[in-house]
């Protein structure tokens, strides 16, 4: 009996090793993993020790970086202070940075959408070594800090943008505007191209559907390709019934750049700067103290002072579209001379024979004469020249010269002519 069973052991032997074997498995890997949840378990506990947290915050805090940058976008309604306020600085830092921005007049007050730039050093105080406000599209201003004079030195960087020529040639539809813009010509350059056309082209009279004009322009672009900002027309055309109006660009001077047709003529129509004889520039263009009001305001046009009863001259051809009592600016005019410009003059003792409303004026046609009518402490002429809406400096007006290219400057102007030709075979070939 005792060997049959024996016998039956050793005929099933494998199969109970297996048996055997599969259980050993299992048990070792129950175990393995009760250890495992718990090492688990303790590991979280000690991770939530308060005093191993503490160690942890001050290892990472170590670890943060010793410089700071904050760019910042100026919004609408901020000033410095706001601006420093977001920032975590000791208000020594602050004041230093008022004192250093009040100093310099171009960055004195913020505009919308103005890039600042900081960069702060956290090692032991906290302070600013270096920021950066942009100036234009083109320009930034950098502050360094000089740390042995504790100062900070500035200095004008050109940003890193490249100067791109585009060729762009339309038919117009509806408006020269909308069309331009459908072609991707940037706002600004159209501005720019009505003004250069202004005083010999009515746009909302003279342009017909099917009138057609070409454009040579810079476009300054940043790395990316997005644009940053316009630059030059360098030459243009309308064509206006068949009849081409080319403008080419051309320096004068260094500084002094002007427009010129084929013939090396500029155009002659333009606005006078000073529209009275004999007359002092008694207050420019600015912020001044208001002299009857007494507070500081914005003086939106130049003042010049003329004994009464001086006569006024239209400063360029146009329509008169105001001669009328205006509150502080007594009797004043408004004469529209394109869709352009239009000037303003106020204060005067009374109106021009046959000056009112809706009247065709020429340039250098008497208008007025010089009173001391409204808001005003002594007889002076208050004139005002409004671009696209906006009202500017008179005197600093951007003017087509009026002049006939001749010798010297007339050769120059022939070869930088050929050079543009060719640049524009260039551009519509696509070669450039
Ligand atoms: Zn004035």
């Amino acid at each position: 009996m005792k060997t049959k069973i024996l016998e039956k052991l050793q005929q099933y032997a494998y199969f109970i090793w297996l048996i055997l074997l599969i259980f050993i498995a299992l048990f070792v890997t129950y175990f393995y993993d009760t250890n495992k949840k718990k090492q688990i378990y303790l590991l979280q506990k000690s991770f939530h020790n308060i005093y191993l947290k503490k160690t942890i915050e001050t290892i990472n805090s170590g670890l943060t970086p010793r410089y700071i940058e904050v760019n910042y976008e100026v919004q609408k309604g901020d000033n410095y202070q706001n601006i420093l306020d977001s920032i975590d600085l000791p208000s020594s830092e602050k004041e230093k940075f008022l004192k250093t921005v009040k100093k310099r007049k171009e960055v004195k007050l913020l505009k919308q959408n103005q890039q600042v730039y900081f960069k702060i050093d956290r090692k032991n105080d906290i302070k600013i070594i270096e920021f950066k406000i942009e100036l234009s599209k083109k320009k930034d201003i950098v502050f360094l800090r000089d740390v042995s004079l504790n100062k900070f030195s500035s200095k004008v960087i050109e940003k890193n943008l490249t100067k791109i020529l585009k060729f762009k040639e339309g038919i117009i539809e509806n408006s020269l505007y909308n069309t331009a813009i459908k072609l991707g010509i940037k706002p600004n350059t159209i501005i720019e191209f009505a003004r250069l056309y202004g005083f010999q082209v009515d746009f909302q009279r003279d342009i017909w559907r099917g009138d057609s004009f070409q454009i040579i322009y810079e476009q300054f672009e940043n790395e990316d390709g997005s644009l940053i900002e316009s630059g030059d027309i360098i030459f243009s055309n309308l064509n206006i019934k068949g009849d081409d109006l080319n403008l080419y660009k051309f320096e004068l001077d260094k500084k002094e750049i002007d427009y010129f047709d084929e013939n090396g003529k500029s155009m002659r129509k333009t606005l006078m700067k000073t529209p009275i004889n004999g007359a002092r520039l008694s207050s420019p263009f600015g912020k001044r103290k208001h002299p009857i009001l007494g507070f500081t305001k914005m003086h939106t046009g130049t003042d010049f002072a003329a004994p009464t009863g001086t006569p006024i001259m239209a400063s360029g051809d146009g329509v008169v579209t105001r001669a009328q009592w205006c509150g502080g600016g007594g009797n004043c005019i408004k004469i529209k001379h394109n869709s352009v410009y239009q000037t303003v003059y106020a204060h005067l003792s009374k109106f021009g024979r046959g000056i009112k409303k809706g009247v065709r004026v020429k340039q250098g046609q008497i208008i007025g004469y010089v009173g001391s009518t409204g808001l005003s402490t002594g007889p002076h002429l208050h004139y005002e020249v409004i671009e696209n809406g906006r009202k500017i400096n008179s005197q600093k007006l951007k003017l087509p010269s009026g002049k006939t290219l001749k010798g010297k400057q007339r050769n120059k102007f022939e070869v930088n002519k050929i050079k543009i030709d060719v640049l524009k075979s260039e551009l519509i070939a696509g070669l450039n």
